[in-house]
């Protein structure tokens, strides 16, 4: 039997862009995440309640490394 979290949050979606993640950490088979260095500084801008439910999305990590700037006006407004 696999254990869920009681609270809403969507561990299938992006925290940043809300698009699917396509995490595996909830399944069986590895994640494509385990294979790919996400920043820390990238998940420290999330909300602390966030960091480590959900998968950040590989585009947004992509975005991320290509502009952080940009990516942080693209996205870190939407927490407020
Ligand atoms: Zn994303």
């Amino acid at each position: 039997m696999k254990l869920f979290m009681t609270t809403i949050t969507d561990q299938k979606a992006c925290p940043f862009c809300k698009g699917v993640n396509q995490c595996m950490a909830y399944s069986d088979q590895a994640c494509w995440c385990e294979n790919v260095e996400i920043p820390t500084s990238l998940t420290e801008l999330l909300p602390l309640h966030l960091q480590r439910k959900s998968c950040i999305c590989l585009s947004c990590i992509n975005a991320y490394n290509e502009n952080k700037e940009q990516f942080k006006a693209d996205f870190l407004d939407l927490s407020n």
